[in-house]
């Protein structure tokens, strides 16, 4: 029986779930920056965008940074730069969330999925290069669930090919890769502010260029294609299109929100880490039972604990589980449909089998509640009630 979990569906932070989903870290500072953002003007790369960028900077040392409306258009705009011309393919895993695949295809490029590794659910660096040929420019990678993907091997096969890599690093902020963080070893790395991300600003991204130069072309894209930076520098004496571009800067109301945020990122961090931990241990019975896998985190790894998943045994005994815990009022949710069969996979000329890992994912996964306001006592509630409903099996 197909059961209709839309109806259950809760918008915002927890409506009447017992446990919540989402839960912003919230600080009195927040509204006082609004406000103070609301005196001193709403001006683009204004004091708080700059105060928020200072920041990062300290988080991405390495990295020549942007703030943007959102990660979706901070991975357009790498896509752009890339300079890709019609026929030229972009590889991205096929489990994952359409932005991406949007941006290969604004960019005027053709996505090609490619399958992940059932451990981590992140690209699977074989299945990629089984897909590179000539006509091959970029891959996209993923780190799901603030895990790293298997950088060495990754860019390794990317050099050999002549690849550019971006990096989407969406769920990644206060995570590494063998200590450096998530996005900055790419040619291009892209980072999610949204309202479901460990940082929220409710809608922003940063977009995170390794060379001087990738910055400097996108930051005129980021303004209309303009000058504007360097005519504010005083290097040009007229304000004048320079490039194709767009409108796609954070807005400066959200820079004070990201910024009051940000100076919180190694609390949230550190209690999201915990909580992981905490599951992690509360559902190792389940595991040893055969009826789950815990996400898997390899040693190269250190995550952020922006989602807690298990992989169930068969599609059955998660929707099963999924339907028990939402009736005990704790709020679990599934994650992606495979791209390569979505309406547009589909109607790029991907079929059922085509990627059979990250099918065999969409129908297993189950994600769990994690945020600061969750308890240790609740993950082990939430694991009893899993335990208890799969022993009836
Ligand atoms: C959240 C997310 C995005 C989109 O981020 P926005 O800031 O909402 O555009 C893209 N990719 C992945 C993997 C994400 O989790």
């Amino acid at each position: 029986m197909k059961q209709d979990f839309r109806a259950r569906q809760v918008l915002g932070e927890g409506g009447n779930m017992k446990i919540p989903f989402y839960a912003r870290y919230r600080l009195g500072e927040e509204k006082e920056a609004v406000v103070s953002c609301l005196d001193k003007g709403l001006d683009t790369d204004g004091e708080f965008s700059k105060r928020a960028m200072e920041q990062l900077r300290k988080e991405y040392p390495d990295s020549f940074g942007m703030l943007t409306s959102s990660c979706s258009v901070a991975l357009e705009t790498a896509l752009i730069l890339c300079g890709l011309e019609h026929g030229d393919e972009v590889i991205v895993p096929s489990y994952n969330f359409p932005s991406a695949a949007n941006g290969v295809l604004r960019a005027g490029g053709t996505p090609v999925f490619c399958d992940i590794d059932p451990k981590t659910q992140n690209i699977s660096v074989s299945d990629m290069a089984l897909k590179i040929n000539g006509r091959t420019k970029a891959v996209v990678l993923v780190h799901y669930a603030g895990v790293a993907c298997s950088m060495e091997p990754l860019l390794a096969v990317a050099k050999e090919a002549g690849l550019k890599v971006i990096e989407d690093g969406a769920q990644g902020i206060g995570a590494f890769y063998h200590g450096v963080p998530l996005g900055a070893m790419g040619d291009f790395g892209c980072v999610s502010f949204h309202y479901t991300k460990n940082i929220s600003c409710g809608e922003g991204g940063l977009l995170l260029c390794r060379s001087e130069e990738d910055y400097k072309r996108g930051r005129c894209y980021r303004v209309h294609g303009t000058n504007r930076d360097a005519f504010f520098q005083g290097e040009c004496d007229r304000y004048t299109w320079v490039c194709p571009g767009s409108s796609t800067a954070m807005s400066e109301l959200c820079a004070a929100l990201l910024s009051s945020q940000l100076s919180c990122l190694e609390e949230i961090t550190r209690i999201r880490k915990e909580r992981l931990e905490d599951y992690l241990a509360a559902f190792w019975k389940v595991e040893r039972e055969g009826y789950a896998k815990r996400m898997g985190i390899p040693e190269y790894a250190s995550p952020n604990g922006h989602i807690f998943y298990l992989r169930f045994a068969n599609g059955i005994l998660r929707q099963r589980i999924q339907a028990l815990l939402l009736e005990k009022g704790v709020d679990v949710k599934t994650h992606y449909v495979p791209l390569h069969l979505s309406p547009v996979g589909r109607k790029l000329g991907y079929g059922a089998g085509d990627c059979p890992e990250s099918e065999a994912c969409g129908e297993t996964l189950l994600r769990f509640p994690i945020h600061t306001k969750l308890t240790v006592d609740q993950v082990w509630e939430i694991a009893k009630i899993v335990e208890k409903g799969c022993a009836v099996s």
